[in-house]
């Protein structure tokens, strides 16, 4: 079958792209998958207990963008889903971003109605205010409780997180961590939020599902696409490919030899089943402070499904190996590492047809939301019509 573009990867971004060239514009398209299973790191599955579980971590959908919703409602019903979560701070489980509650779980009575009393009157009910900003206040309770909030819940998450020593995070860190003057405890606040019905696997199987797409799972890109350095092109299986080969993959290894990789941290997941109804109160709970992990969450709370048992995963923040196995999952963003992405993307600039796409092609941390509304984007590039 002659294709008129090539995807490497049936994640999130590379399967949206595939629908809009298959159903706008006509198109044949082939998808190569080196994993045995499509959906990329929103893959869910069901364990051998029957419960259903994203293997590489929790995803939670949440969006303010009503087109990306509108998108992917046509692919999926969604089972209605507000996130919360939990932090173990001292002991007690108090809710996170930290709110009136959590201030009342983690202070005396006294102090903590004065430090109320004192959010209320500065910021007003309802108000969400940046713990850095809560820091700069002359008020002192205001101080003590950012303060507070900087050392129990954020500065030894955020070291486990990357792998730096707590001295070295910044109170930058919390720039954008709300302290929310009242009782609501959603983790999100956007206007649309859920899991998809039947899961990401089975959305993500919905959108690929069309005849001009033609899916190769188990297929890494080398065994049938390779770059033509010398003459800037791209041979698919012997013969050069003039259409546009949309690449999903880690950019740097497809820079000839001798490149330095691109950092990334790692996960390490364990998964565990109990045979009780509950592991846990809400979805997540944080682990700032003792323990190695960072969070644990338990899927049953996610998905509605209804079960006697239950499963959970817990979560080892760790630098990327892939001799061990393990994925790159957060791209390490600093000046040096972000100016070696820009040389790669510059030097792969030379074969014109080839087309960098999602959150390891363009080194960046992407939402699904964001990966959804970049596809549909830089889909207009091929949409001349
Ligand atoms: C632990 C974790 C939790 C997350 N939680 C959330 C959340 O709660 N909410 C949210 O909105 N987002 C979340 N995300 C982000 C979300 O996972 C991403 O936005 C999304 O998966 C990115 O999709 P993608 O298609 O760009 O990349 P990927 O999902 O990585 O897909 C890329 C695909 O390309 C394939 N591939 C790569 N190289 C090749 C090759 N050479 N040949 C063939 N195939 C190849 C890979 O096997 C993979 O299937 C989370 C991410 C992580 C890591």
């Amino acid at each position: 079958m002659s294709y008129q573009a090539v995807i490497i990867g049936a994640g999130l971004s590379g399967a949206v792209m595939a629908e809009r060239m298959a159903s706008q514009l006509g198109w044949k398209v082939l998808v190569l998958e080196q994993r045995d299973h499509i959906g990329g790191n929103c893959f869910d599955e069901y364990d051998a207990h029957g419960i259903l579980v994203h293997r590489y971590g929790p995803h939670l959908f949440h969006t303010d963008k009503p087109e990306v919703w509108e998108y992917l409602s046509r692919f999926t019903q969604w089972h209605p889903y507000e996130h919360r979560v939990l932090s173990r701070i001292d002991g007690q489980l108090v809710p996170i971003p930290f709110n009136l509650t959590s201030i009342e779980r983690c202070f005396p009575a006294d102090k903590a109605n004065a430090m109320i009393a004192a959010l209320l009157a500065r910021f007003g009910e309802g108000a969400r205010v940046p713990i850095l900003e809560l820091r700069k206040e002359s008020e002192p309770l205001l101080g003590e409780l950012a303060e507070f909030i900087y050392l129990k819940a954020f500065v030894n998450y955020t070291s486990k997180q990357w792998g730096v020593p707590p001295e070295q995070i910044s109170p930058e860190v919390t720039a954008r961590v709300p302290v929310v003057v009242s009782r609501d405890d959603r983790y999100f606040t956007d206007p649309y939020q859920g899991v998809p019905l039947y899961g990401y696997t089975k959305m993500i199987e919905a959108i690929l599902d069309h005849p001009n797409i033609d899916l190769q799972l188990g297929m890494p890109m080398s065994s049938r696409v390779s770059l033509d350095w010398e003459k800037k092109g791209i041979i698919l299986d012997g013969h050069v490919f003039s259409g546009p080969v949309i690449y999903t993959g880690m950019i740097d290894s497809l820079i000839p030899d001798n490149h330095i990789p691109l950092p990334y941290r790692s996960l390490r997941f364990e998964h565990k089943h109990f045979e009780q109804a509950h592991f846990q109160p809400v979805t997540t709970v944080n682990y700032p402070n003792e323990e190695q992990f960072t969070r644990i969450t338990e899927f049953k709370h996610l998905t509605g499904q209804v079960k006697p048992d239950t499963s959970i995963v817990i979560e080892y923040p760790c630098d990327y190996l892939p001799e061990y196995g393990l994925e790159p999952y957060y791209p390490v963003l600093q000046d040096s590492t972000i100016n070696r992405y820009l040389r790669y993307k510059q030097t792969l600039e030379e074969i014109k047809n080839l087309c960098l796409l999602g959150r390891l092609a363009e080194y960046k941390y992407f939402d699904m939301d964001d990966i959804v509304a970049n596809s549909l984007a830089k889909f207009k590039i091929f949409d001349r019509g």
